[in-house]
C-alpha cells in the first residue's frame, strides 16, 4: 500500500467511526431532531405548564390547582378500600400542602408500582409571626427566608402575598393580594447608586442581610392612627383579622411576575417556581392522561423540600408509606399484614424528579462540562457520587426506557467542591423503594425568574409517560 492509499484508508476509517462517536459521547441539541408535528406537542405542553405556573405559586396554591385538574379528569378522593380496583383514579390530599394522585394498576401493588415524586414548594420569603413595625415613616413586614435564595434577587421586584390565616374560631382566611393588576404589590427597596458608597464593599452573598429583606407595606398615616396602625386597620377590614392572627398564619411573599417565553425563537420559558412545580405539573399531566396501567402509578407532590423535607407534609413524613399500607390492605383484605406493605415498598420503582442547575453561558467554569447538564439536551440522569445516588442496575433500567422511547437524555453531576444540592430521593430510598434522581436543567435556579427549555420539558413529559407505562 502506497502512502496516498494509506492516507485515503485512514480518512475512510475516521469517517466511518465519527458518526458513532458523535451519537454516543458528544450529545447534540434535542432541537435538531424535532419534526413539525412534534413542535405542536412541544408548544402545547409548555403552554399548559405556563398556565399552571401562573396559578400555582406556593404548595397551597399548587395543591389547589392539582386538585382541580385531577377532579376534572375523573379522580375521586380515596376514602374507602372498595375504591381500589384496576383502573380507579384516586387522590389523597395531605393537609392542603401535599397531594398524591393514584391510578390503580391491573397487577396488585405486591407485584410492583411506579411513582414519580416531586416537591411543589419553592424558595421564597415568609412573614414572621409578629410582622408589623414602623421604620422612618413606613409600615413594614418582618420576614424570614424560606429555602436557598440569593437575597439581592428579591429587591425591587413586585411581590404578592399568598397564604392562609387560621382563626381561633376554626375559620381559614385565604390570602392572595397582588395577584391581579388592580391589586397592590409589595417591594423590598434597594439603595440608590447615588447614595450607596458605604454598602459597595459588601460581599456577593451579603448584598442584603437577612433582616434587611423586609417589604414596605404602607406609608399613609391618618389623623388618629400611626402608619402601622392605619395599615393594620386596612388589612383587618379586608381580611377580617386581628394582629394576633398573624401568629397562626402561613404567609408567603412570591414574585408577582407572569411566566413568559424567552428568546426571539421562544425556545425557553421563564417563570418563578419552576423548581419544582415544573416536574410536579408534568407528573400530574402524565398521570391524568393514563388509563389502565399494568402497575399502580402514583404522582406524589411533597412540601418543605427547600427546608429539608421536614413536617408531616414533607417527603420525610410517613405519608407515602401510610398510603402504601392503605392500598396494599385494600387489595389483600383479611390476609393483610404489615409485612405486605414492606414487600410493596420493596418492589416500588420511584423517579425522584427535580430540576437541576444547567451550564450557564456566562459562568461556564462553575460546571464540569462533560458531566454537567445543558438546556436543550434533554432529560438529566443525576449522578452525585455522594449522599443519595441510584444503584447502577436501576440506572440501566431507566437508560433503557429513555433509549427505547427515543427520549433525549444526558447526565448531571456537580463540579467537585463547587456546591451541590439535595433531593427527596434519599427519603424514599430509606423506605426500601428503588429510587433514581431525574430532572431537567434550568438556568437562574433558585432565583425569582427561572428559565427552562421547552424541548427538555417535552422530553420530560414523554419520559414520565413512558415510565408510568413501563413493564417489569
Ligand atoms: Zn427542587
Amino acid at each position: 500500500m502506497n502512502k496516498s492509499m494509506k492516507i485515503l484508508l485512514l480518512i475512510l476509517v475516521i469517517l466511518f467511526i465519527q458518526p458513532a462517536y458523535s451519537q454516543t459521547i458528544s450529545k447534540q441539541s434535542a432541537w435538531l431532531t424535532v419534526t413539525a408535528e412534534q413542535q405542536k406537542s412541544i408548544t402545547k405542553v409548555n403552554d399548559e405548564l405556563k398556565s399552571f405556573l401562573s396559578k400555582a405559586r406556593t404548595e397551597l396554591t399548587s395543591t389547589r390547582e392539582v386538585l382541580s385538574i385531577a377532579k376534572s379528569k375523573g379522580f375521586k378522593e380515596f376514602t374507602d378500600a372498595s375504591q381500589v380496583k384496576p383502573g380507579s383514579k384516586l387522590y389523597v390530599n395531605n393537609r392542603e400542602r401535599a397531594i398524591a394522585l393514584i391510578v390503580v394498576g391491573k397487577n396488585p401493588l405486591l407485584a410492583g408500582s411506579r411513582v414519580i415524586a416531586t416537591h411543589h414548594d419553592s424558595p421564597r420569603i415568609d412573614i414572621k409571626a409578629r410582622p408589623l413595625y414602623e421604620a422612618n415613616g413606613y409600615a413594614m413586614f418582618q420576614t424570614m427566608i424560606y429555602g436557598g435564595i440569593k437575597k439581592h434577587h428579591w429587591a425591587n421586584i413586585p411581590l404578592m402575598l399568598l397564604g392562609r390565616i387560621d382563626l381561633k374560631n376554626g375559620k381559614t382566611v385565604d390570602v392572595a393580594i397582588g395577584n391581579s393588576h388592580d391589586e397592590p404589590v409589595l417591594i423590598i427597596p434597594d439603595a440608590a447608586p447615588h447614595a450607596d458608597a458605604p454598602l459597595r464593599s459588601r460581599v456577593y452573598t451579603g448584598v442584603f442581610d437577612g433582616e434587611e429583606l423586609d417589604p414596605i407595606i404602607g406609608s399613609m398615616p391618618n389623623g388618629k392612627n400611626s402608619v402601622v396602625a392605619q395599615t393594620l386597620s386596612l388589612l383587618s377590614e379586608q381580611l377580617g383579622i386581628t394582629e394576633d392572627d398573624f401568629v397562626s398564619a402561613e404567609l408567603n411573599l412570591v414574585p408577582a411576575t407572569e411566566p413568559r417565553d424567552v428568546g426571539f425563537d421562544k425556545s425557553m420559558t421563564a417563570s418563578y417556581g419552576q423548581d419544582d412545580r415544573l416536574c410536579s405539573f408534568i407528573a400530574v399531566q402524565t398521570i391524568t392522561e393514563l388509563s389502565d396501567p399494568e402497575f399502580t402509578t402514583i404522582a406524589y407532590l411533597t412540601d418543605n423540600e427547600e427546608t429539608g423535607s421536614i413536617n408531616n407534609t414533607g417527603a420525610q413524613s410517613s405519608f407515602l408509606t401510610g398510603l402504601y399500607a392503605r392500598l396494599t390492605q385494600a387489595q389483600l383484605g383479611d390476609k393483610y399484614s404489615d409485612v405486605d406493605t414492606r414487600a410493596s415498598l420493596h418492589l416500588a420503582q420511584v423517579i425522584s424528579a427535580d430540576v437541576n442547575d444547567g451550564i450557564n453561558p456566562l459562568f461556564p467554569s462553575l460546571s464540569e462540562a462533560s458531566n454537567a447538564a445543558r438546556l436543550c439536551y434533554g432529560v438529566a440522569i443525576k449522578r452525585y457520587g455522594r449522599s443519595f445516588d441510584a444503584n447502577s442496575e436501576f440506572t440501566a433500567r431507566i437508560r433503557k426506557i429513555l433509549d427505547d422511547n427515543a427520549i433525549a437524555w444526558q447526565t448531571a453531576s456537580y463540579k467537585v467542591e463547587s456546591g451541590g444540592g439535595g433531593t427527596i430521593g434519599g427519603f424514599m430510598s430509606k423506605e426500601d423503594m428503588e429510587v433514581i434522581d431525574i430532572g431537567i436543567p434550568i438556568l437562574s435556579m433558585h432565583s425569582t425568574y427561572e428559565v427552562s427549555s421547552k424541548i427538555d420539558v417535552w422530553n420530560l413529559y414523554r419520559f414520565f409517560g413512558a415510565f408510568y407505562k413501563s413493564g417489569k
